[in-house]
């Protein structure tokens, strides 16, 4: 039989949001443990360089990762990736969470930060140029695409806008989309068509990356004519959705419906003790400063929740 272990906190999902909720709750002496299903570090990991984390200049997402990961052990907190949750209760007054190898965790509280994915085309060489040329994030990367003629994927408010706002750097931006019309706003179709960096290919789609260590050209089909021509360029940015990690949580904490999670200004959520931080909560900008950011006024009201429980259990047994 597997002992139980119990935690004042559990974390779930050791991104920038967790480690940084690990870092604050194990600070002020909270019992905590992060679980994380793949490589900690989160989406950070798969960044090549990230340039806009202040007072760090320039830092890999590994190095920045193992830097967070590193500063959280040094106060205590307990890391364990690679972990599959097979059950979750989040309802009971004392958390449980059963992995998939049979552990069994409970505690007071918990801060769900399982983060999200981008959307992807899922065509043949996406996934080995990702962050070498392909990119699904203008505010991250935009400033590598200095003077080069970058593509924008996409159809929608967020293709437009960041097609706009990538002018600042490339050359030249072409907007490739499917349909013969957008999906978004007039005043996003009006800018995006005046502004004289950018050309459009309508009723086209992406159909291969080509590149060995940098993406250097796009296949691209016509979607009316069926014709396939390869195009030399620089820089792909793809913008059509964006995809939040919480199907493990449908049914046990609200979620609205692009199914990210339901928190107030405090990052609690619909259920009692249970919080929630980063890119996996209901709002419009997804960084790492941001996740950072949620994950510590989560931990500050997780700690805050414990201490009211704890008290009260004094208050009563005295
Ligand atoms: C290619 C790329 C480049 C980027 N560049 C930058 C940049 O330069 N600057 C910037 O500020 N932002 C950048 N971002 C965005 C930034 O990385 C995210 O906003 C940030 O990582 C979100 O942090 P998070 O902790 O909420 O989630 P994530 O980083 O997504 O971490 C969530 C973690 O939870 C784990 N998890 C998911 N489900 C479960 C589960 N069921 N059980 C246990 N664990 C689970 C995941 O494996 C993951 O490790 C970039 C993103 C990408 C994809």
């Amino acid at each position: 039989m597997i002992p139980t272990n119990h935690y004042s906190a559990i974390v779930i999902g050791a991104g920038p949001a967790g480690l940084t909720a690990g870092i604050y709750l194990s600070r002020a002496r909270v019992k905590t443990l992060i679980l994380n299903e793949g490589t900690v570090g989160g989406q950070m990991v798969l960044t090549h360089e990230i340039a806009n984390y202040p007072g760090v200049d320039n830092i890999s997402g590994y190095q920045l990762s193992m830097t967070m990961r590193n500063q959280a052990k040094k106060f205590g907190c307990d890391i364990k990736a690679n972990i599959n949750i097979e059950t979750l209760d989040l309802e009971s007054d004392i958390k449980e969470v059963v992995l998939a190898d049979g552990t069994r965790y409970t505690a007071d509280a918990v801060i769900l930060s399982p983060g999200g994915r981008s959307r992807t085309l899922g065509v043949t060489g996406e996934n080995d140029l990702k962050g070498r040329g392909i990119s699904y994030c203008a505010t991250c990367d935009g400033d590598f695409f200095t003077d080069k003629e970058i593509i924008v994927v996409g159809g929608g408010n967020s293709a437009l806008e960041e097609a706009v706002s990538l002018t600042k750097y490339a050359s030249k931006v072409t907007i490739v989309h499917q349909f013969d019309h957008f999906q978004a706003f007039e005043f996003a179709i009006e800018e995006a068509r005046n502004h004289p960096k950018i050309s459009f290919m309508m009723e086209s789609k992406i159909t291969a990356f080509h590149g060995d260590e940098k993406l250097n050209g796009v296949e691209i089909t016509d979607l009316k004519t069926g014709e396939k021509e390869n195009h030399a360029i620089d820089g792909a940015f793809i913008f059509i959705g964006y995809v939040p990690n919480t199907e493990f949580l449908e049914g046990k904490s609200e979620l609205n419906k692009w199914n990210e999670i339901v928190v107030d200004a405090d990052m609690q959520t619909s259920t009692e003790g249970v919080f929630a931080a980063g890119d996996s909560i209901a709002k419009r900008y997804r960084q790492v400063t941001t996740a950072v950011a949620d994950g510590t006024i989560a931990a500050l009201a997780a700690s805050k929740y414990i201490h009211e429980i704890n008290k009260n259990k004094t208050f009563q047994h005295a």
